[in-house]
């Protein structure tokens, strides 16, 4: 449905460097446990909760993990205009040159 009623969409991917993946369900490394992330346990869902992450590389591609990475505003003659709505809102602030824009590179459930 977003391709048919939106403007093309800017996915993103943040590239990190992770020290240590632990189970959400009984908190052990994640490679040496049972579970498998995505499948429930008694009701509840197993996730990968990524431990001592730091940041390295934000990439630009087609197919995201996460769909809500994406960029959501980009600098325009006069303002900035809004992605999914392609509204332009006035911007008085100066730009320092290139081609500035916003964007959400990373989600708290990543
Ligand atoms: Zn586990």
């Amino acid at each position: 449905m977003e391709k048919w009623f939106f403007p093309p969409q800017v996915f993103m991917s943040a590239g990190l460097i992770v020290k240590r993946q632990e189970c959400s369900l009984c908190g052990d490394d994640y490679e040496k446990c049972d579970h498998i992330a995505g499948r429930p346990y008694m009701g509840r869902l197993c996730a990968v909760v990524l431990k001592e992450v730091t940041p390295d590389h934000v990439a630009l591609v087609e197919a995201p993990a996460n769909r809500r990475c994406r960029i959501t505003a980009f600098s325009v003659p006069g303002g900035r205009r809004n992605r999914m709505t392609w509204v332009v809102t006035p911007s008085v602030e100066k730009e320092n040159g290139g081609n500035p824009m916003e964007a959400i590179i990373a989600t708290s459930d990543d």
